[in-house]
């Protein structure tokens, strides 16, 4: 039961971290105590794209005279929507379990509890208790849906978001607290299949981690879906006695009651720090994370954590990343630390949300002095050819060397365009370099062009 490196939590962060450690070499093993995958691929990431898939091609089938096709009325069972999102879920946990043969990883199913001594002990379904040792040890056991104290979660009524990507029936009426990435996913889903959705936010602008431009052009488009929201609002309080919820909620004018069938709180993560050990060994957190070095080593040698459950943009892809990067490290490769000014930020809703890099904001309050570019995809022949002109591309670059400080964008399909701001960011690529990189015609990408070309008062379909 000796191990190189034990990591506990298969997660993004967890599994990805085993399969490096396998490949470099290392006698890994993984502990996991629900579902291989973690929140990403059962509870997160995965099922909900699935689940705006679902609406998107149902939005598609009612709008299908947009496209020169008859008139069609799109209809659904809700249960086979929600079906549809666990076997795909389930289908990439499967994967996971794959991957974990083909490389040779021991998958040890149970709770985890780190001990001193560089030991795990892990207790089954059944309750037996077994115990191991690693050299290292990876604490990745990511977090939970947070719950405030004056909005407690029954899991029915008021749910978080595991139970908003399995309901039995679709409601009729849905509050969603908080316009983070996740609220405003689900509230688009919601939304779509016919949901009445009203979105609160203690925050001026929704999606508040964004541009403002975008936040405030992605509020407009909401609206016009037929999302209510109100931003500088909280909710102070909820009554389930009756027979949905009635939320009290403060906005500058006074307090209101919002009543609707269901309430899903989505006010941010907590990590599962409880239970796993931490005190015993002396490991320490602070404000509910664990706290790590730039190697992801915790205050006990030997001991390290990634992902959510430490102090950093609480992402898959952020998970996976410092994983790779404390293995390597281990394995005493020369590695580069993580840029975490360089994390891309996606939002799946409709239109797409897509942004790395500082936002004009935070360039203007660092001192740059900059030029920013902007495209509106209504001037995109793919967009249009698409129908899908909603949105716009925004690039800031730095006015004295041209570096590129941020890019923003809004409209379908930006998520997957994101990812070419953050390779040339990487490779310090400029913003005449970006007009010079010639895009595919017809794409959406070419708006990224556009906007730089923008910047530099050399746009050429605007
Ligand atoms: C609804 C939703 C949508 C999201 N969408 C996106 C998205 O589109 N893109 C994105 O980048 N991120 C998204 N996220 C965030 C993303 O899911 C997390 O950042 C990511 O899962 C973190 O990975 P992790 O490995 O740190 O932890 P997790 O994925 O949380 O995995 C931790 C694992 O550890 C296990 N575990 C916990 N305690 C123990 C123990 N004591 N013993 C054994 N096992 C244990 C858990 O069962 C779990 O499987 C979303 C999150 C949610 C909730």
């Amino acid at each position: 039961m000796n191990y190189d490196i034990i990591v506990i939590g298969s997660g993004p962060g967890g599994y990805v971290t085993a399969i490096r450690a396998a490949q470099l070499g290392f006698k890994t093993a993984i502990i996991e105590k629900e579902s291989l995958g973690g929140i990403c691929l059962n509870w997160g990431c995965i099922p909900t794209k699935a689940l705006l898939k679902s609406a998107q091609v149902f939005h598609y089938i009612n709008h299908a005279e947009d496209y020169g096709l008859n008139k069609v009325e799109g209809s659904f069972e809700f249960p086979n929507v929600i079906q549809r999102s666990r076997g795909v879920a389930n289908k990439m946990s499967k994967g996971i379990e794959f991957l974990m043969k083909k490389n040779k990883i021991d998958v040890i199913l149970g709770t985890a509890k780190v001990q001193k001594g560089k030991k795990v002990s892990v207790t089954d379904k059944e309750g037996k208790v077994t115990e191991y040792t690693g050299n290292h040890i990876i604490i990745a056991t990511g977090a939970r849906s947070r719950e405030l104290p004056n909005l407690p979660q029954d899991g029915k009524k008021v749910i978080g978001y595991r139970q908003a990507l399995s309901l039995p029936e679709q409601p009729k009426s849905m509050i969603v607290v908080g316009s983070g990435a996740i609220g405003v996913e689900f509230a688009d889903f919601y939304n779509t299949m016919g949901t009445k959705v009203t979105v609160v936010e203690f925050m001026p602008n929704i999606v508040p981690v964004e541009d403002e431009e975008i936040s405030k052009h992605l509020e407009k488009s909401l609206k016009k879906s037929g999302i209510e929201i109100m931003t500088n609002a909280s909710v102070e309080s909820v009554d389930t006695s009756g027979e949905g919820v009635k939320a009290t909620v403060k906005t500058a004018k006074g307090n209101i009651t919002l009543e609707a069938d269901i309430l899903l709180s989505a006010v941010g993560i907590a990590a599962n720090i409880e239970n796993i050990g931490l005190e015993e060994v002396g490991i320490q957190t602070d404000k509910g994370r664990v706290l790590v070095n730039e190697w992801y080593e915790t205050s006990v040698p030997g001991y390290y954590a990634i992902g959510d459950i430490i102090p950093t943009q609480a992402l898959a892809h952020v998970a996976s990343a410092e994983g790779i990067t404390c293995v390597e490290k281990i394995k005493g490769m020369h590695v580069e630390k993580i840029d975490y000014g360089n994390i891309p930020g996606c939002t799946y809703c409709h239109p797409e949300v897509a942004s790395v890099g500082l936002t004009e904001k935070q360039a203007k309050e660092k001192g740059y002095e900059i030029k920013v570019g902007k495209f509106p995809l209504s001037a995109s022949g793919k967009a249009t050819a698409n129908g899908n002109t909603d949105g716009f591309i925004k690039v800031i670059f730095d006015a004295k060397y041209g570096e590129w400080l941020g890019c923003h964008m809004i409209g379908e399909g930006v998520t997957d365009m994101v990812a070419e701001a953050v390779v040339a960011r990487k490779l310090e690529t400029t913003g005449h370099e970006i007009i010079k990189s010639i895009h595919p015609h017809p794409t959406v990408s070419e708006a990224i062009m556009e906007a730089a070309a923008a910047a530099y008062g050399e746009v050429i379909h605007i």
